[in-house]
């Protein structure tokens, strides 16, 4: 399974992966990072298909995406 590991500390909420994401897994979420930005949040994470688009759209590169190995 594919799935997103969001920094913290590097989002600044912008949303942008928000649009990115084909499936809408990635949202803003009302949690702050230390720096006072409310944070996104990785949803679903079964219905991830590894496409790269939510880290493709990041300013701040804050999502790693963690593709599937397929046989
Ligand atoms: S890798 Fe693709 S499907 Fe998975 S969260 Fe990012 S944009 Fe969505
Ligand atoms: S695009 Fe990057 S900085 Fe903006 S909300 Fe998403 S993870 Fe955070």
């Amino acid at each position: 399974m594919s799935y997103i590991v969001i920094d913290e500390e590097r989002c600044k909420g912008c949303g942008l992966c928000t649009i990115g994401c084909p499936r809408k897994l990635v949202t803003l979420s009302q949690k702050p990072n230390s720096l006072g930005y409310t944070v996104a949040i990785f949803n679903n994470p079964e219905q991830c298909i590894g496409c790269c688009l939510c880290a493709e759209m990041c300013p701040d590169v804050a999502i790693t995406v963690f593709k599937e190995n397929r046989p």
